[in-house]
């Protein structure tokens, strides 16, 4: 069984596998090879794979061309994929809602192409929880870039020359990465607010010790979806939602936004107007920057600042904790491979009946067989 590690680093500081996670392999029967530099991002030396028993290839075709499993942080290029043996396992994040995804690729290459974004949130799978893994530190992230950012500090001081009040904190989208925020903010002294459109978000904003401000209308008691995943609002709803985020967003210091809906654009949260209101020198932070933006004016990758001088931060990502993102990712990663094989005849064994492969397998023996984007190649 032959374990291909590709690296990310054009686009990406994270590897999909680390050290550790070879030696795993090692153990499961496989064998792995890693193209060269590819753990350079996260802090991992080749030497580091070799020592712990990888192979090291220089160019992406070379380490797939032989492999039964690919592993990969993103969706590998149409060059990559059309270089894989049919039938080889693929395994990124895929993103497969875009446009451009190249599921039409995967399919036609004849790779079984898994998303790992599409794990379901059912407790066997939590250790392949990709999201949550990845969220979580984007979460924390965010604060840390957000103070980076800010000229005034935190938590509220009282000092000879006087008191220094504690920053205000407003986090939109209480899901993973909003509740690490919450929690990171908390630890730093800031004072916390949070709004979601779940209602069980509420208990768990209010029990990391934040003020919980949301529409409470009918509409909100019942917008939570299958998965505990947010249903897009109705108009009206956001309406309301956008006035009373109106009047709150004047007096924060932060706002950190992360409000997704699976497989649609991100809301508009928050506006030019609204950030108009704000004091010079305060900081946004888009985590949905990738997904559209929940702030009007972020862009990805940059630090807009407003004629006011509100600096809008669109470059909070993942690459920048980089080293724990990548151990956690790997290990997602092996505690999904570990149930595609049988480790009495070291090979791949995989249950195509499971929850978990038909929940996340895109494509295999030339089609697109995800229900959500399934169609026959011509
Ligand atoms: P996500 O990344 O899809 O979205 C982030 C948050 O934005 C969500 O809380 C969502 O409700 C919120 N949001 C969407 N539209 C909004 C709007 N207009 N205004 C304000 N907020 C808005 O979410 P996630 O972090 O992946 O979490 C989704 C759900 O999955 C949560 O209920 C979470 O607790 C649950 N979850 C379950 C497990 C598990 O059971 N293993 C693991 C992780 C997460």
């Amino acid at each position: 069984m032959h374990i291909a590690v590709l690296s990310d680093k054009m686009t990406d500081a994270r590897v999909a596998a680390t050290p550790e996670t070879v030696r795993k392999y090692e153990t499961l029967g496989g064998k792995v090879s890693i193209q060269g530099g590819a753990g350079g991002g996260a802090g991992i030396a080749d030497k580091d794979f070799e020592d712990a028993g990888a192979r090291l290839v220089p160019d992406a075709i070379s380490v797939v061309k032989d492999a039964d499993i690919v592993l990969a942080v993103n969706r590998p290029s149409g060059d990559v994929i059309r270089a894989c043996k049919p039938g080889a396992i693929v395994i990124a994040t895929m993103d497969p809602h875009r446009p451009e995804a190249g599921l039409d690729i995967m399919a036609s290459a004849g790779v079984s192409a898994f998303a790992m974004e599409l794990m379901p949130r059912i407790t066997r799978a939590q250790a392949m929880d990709v999201l949550s893994s990845q969220a979580n530190l984007s979460g924390y992230r965010a604060v840390i870039d957000a103070s980076a950012e800010f000229t005034r500090s935190l938590p509220m001081m009282m000092t000879a020359a006087g008191t220094v009040p504690a920053a205000q904190i407003f986090v939109m989208g209480a899901g993973v990465a909003g509740l690490q925020a919450i929690a990171t903010a908390r630890r730093l002294g800031a004072v916390v607010s949070a709004t979601d459109v779940r209602p069980a978000a509420k208990e768990q904003v209010e029990s990391l010790g934040a003020r919980f401000v949301a529409i409470e209308d009918d509409e909100f008691k019942a917008a939570e979806a299958s998965g505990g995943y947010a249903k897009e609002m109705s108009k009206e709803y956001q309406a309301k939602q956008a006035e009373l985020v109106a009047t709150h967003i004047g007096r924060q210091d932060i706002v950190i936004t992360t409000a997704l809906i699976p497989g649609r654009p991100a809301p508009k949260l928050v506006t030019q107007a609204m950030i108009e209101t704000m004091r010079a020198g305060s900081v946004l932070v888009d985590l949905a920057v990738e997904r559209g933006g929940n702030i009007e004016g972020s862009k990805a990758g940059e630090i807009v600042t407003t004629a006011r001088g509100v600096k809008i931060i669109g470059n909070s990502t993942i690459s920048k904790v980089a080293a724990t993102a990548s151990n956690l990712y790997a290990r997602n990663l092996y505690s999904f491979v570990s149930t595609m094989v049988d480790q009495s005849k070291s090979g791949l064994a995989v249950d195509w009946d499971d929850e978990l492969v038909k929940s996340t397998n895109l494509t295999r023996d030339g089609a697109i067989v995800h229900p959500a984007f399934a169609k026959a190649l011509p």
